[in-house]
């Protein structure tokens, strides 16, 4: 088999068959098939499309390309979240302490910023000293000490989507359902968990445009989920503005940390509540949605959850002064404000334009070798719904570097819209699919409009 002949028949429409996948994977991380090919089979993959079956040969492929952990010997429910890639999502920062204090055991494994979203790895690297590249032994050791670890795709658990994560980034082929797929439920299967919750982005902000989509790619996650023999649920939430009120590493982890005292914004808090409570209910911690929320709200109230992400960055080689010491944390030489053009109401800022303006601060990336800015994002001064007069502040931009600040500044500029009437609400959380199927969301969230709100 030559992966020529692999990527030519992708390129002409055709649907690959088990062995194909297997060989391009293997050959892709043993290092015989060289990126340039990748590229240019993500690219086939991204045009042509790949069906049901692909998608779950590349999953498999992409679980058996490394190590699967056994975390069998690890006492206690594990549960992780994964969430579909958002602008301001940092819920896992604040909702994986928060389940550890309720009891859940919480291996995570997330990824880097991608495309124009955010990425976990990021933003906990921002912490000095910070590791994320755990062994397996020490990732079982972590468990065994805090209940919780953070950790990235690993050279032994799912190598292959390290490789691939990184050339989607930068050969534009994020947004494809069957790759996010395999990505995310790979390293998912990997990881050696019980049970799962995924939050499905839709909107400006998501790589799903619409709640058909996002719908869709829920139920192909969970079904992909429930052929490894983990119990699954999918939530499908608005991102059509970011989430909470900052974007860029570093200060959406100082962010994450004002959520777990108690002083985060609305959206935010109330989402970290609803994804923390169902990680509890799949852990089987409560005898029903009510007490797991119950018991998230009280860990958040009682500083358990703050004292949990202290313990996580001592473990994990951090500083933990970080927690109150936020000049730790890198910060931006230079800043701008983005101003509004007319009196009314925010009506809309768009989280895909807001997004790629920091990136263009630096805080994403352009090519897979380049490093973060981890100082450089968005801060939102206003959030949507806020009645603002014309000259006030509703983004301020942070930089290493003043050129990047004048690159973003366009872009961050038509991310806003003022209006004369208020726009309608939307609601933060649009449903949630579990085994017995689709409901809108009974939640705190789901009431908790995306405007952003608190401080
Ligand atoms: N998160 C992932 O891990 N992979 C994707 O492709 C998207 C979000």
């Amino acid at each position: 088999m030559r992966a020529v002949d692999v990527i030519r028949k992708k390129r002409d429409g055709g649907t690959l068959d088990r062995a194909e996948i297997e060989f391009f994977i293997a050959g892709m991380v043993r290092g015989v098939i060289p990126e340039y090919q990748v590229a240019a089979w993500l690219m086939a993959v991204y045009l042509r499309g790949f069906g049901p079956d692909e998608t779950a040969w590349l999953t498999d492929a992409m679980v058996r390309s490394g190590a699967r952990a056994d975390l069998s010997d690890v006492p206690g429910p594990k549960v992780d979240k994964h969430s579909t890639g958002g602008v301001g999502d940092k819920t896992s920062l604040i909702l994986a302490p928060l389940a550890a204090a309720c009891g859940v055991v919480v291996p995570m494994m997330s990824g880097r910023g991608l495309g124009h979203t955010g990425g976990t790895l990021d933003k906990l690297e921002s912490i000095p000293g910070f590791r994320t590249d755990l062994t397996l032994a020490e990732l079982r050791a972590a468990l065994a000490a805090v209940g919780c670890a953070m950790i990235g795709q690993t050279a032994q658990v799912a190598p292959a989507d390290r490789t691939l994560y990184g050339l989607r980034d930068v050969t534009a082929t994020v947004d494809h359902a069957s790759l996010i797929c395999a990505s995310i439920m790979s390293k998912k299967i990997a990881e050696g968990i019980d049970a799962l919750v995924l939050d499905v982005k839709v909107g400006r902000g998501a790589f799903m445009q619409t709640e058909a989509d996002a719908r869709r790619l829920a139920e192909t996650l969970i079904t992909t989920g429930r052929r490894a023999g983990l119990r699954v649920e999918a939530l499908v939430t608005a991102m059509d503005a970011p989430l909470g009120r900052t974007v860029g590493n570093a200060l959406e982890v100082v962010e994450s940390i004002e959520t777990l005292k108690g002083r985060g914004p609305e959206d935010l808090e109330a989402l970290c509540v609803t994804l923390a409570a169902r990680m509890v209910g799949l852990a089987g911690l409560a005898a029903d949605a009510q007490e797991a929320e119950r018991r998230v709200r009280h860990a958040l109230r009682s500083g358990a959850g703050l004292r949990k992400l202290g313990e996580i960055i001592g473990q994990q080689g951090g500083d933990p002064r970080v927690v109150d010491e936020y000049d730790r944390l890198p910060t931006a030489p230079y800043h701008c404000v983005v101003a509004a053009e007319t009196s009314g109401q925010v009506a809309a800022l768009d989280a895909d334009r807001i997004g790629r303006a920091s990136m263009l601060l630096g805080a994403g990336r352009e090519r897979a070798e380049d490093l973060v800015d981890a100082a450089a994002g968005i801060r939102l001064c206003a959030a949507i719904g806020d009645p603002v007069e014309v000259g006030a502040p509703v983004l301020q931009l942070h930089s290493g570097e003043t050129a990047r600040l004048d690159a973003a500044l366009d872009l961050a500029r038509r991310a806003i819209r003022v209006t004369r009437e208020p726009p309608v609400p939307r609601p933060l959380v649009l449903g949630v699919l579990r085994a017995d199927g689709w409901s809108p969301a009974p939640s705190p969230a789901s009431s908790a409009s995306s405007r952003g709100g608190g401080g």
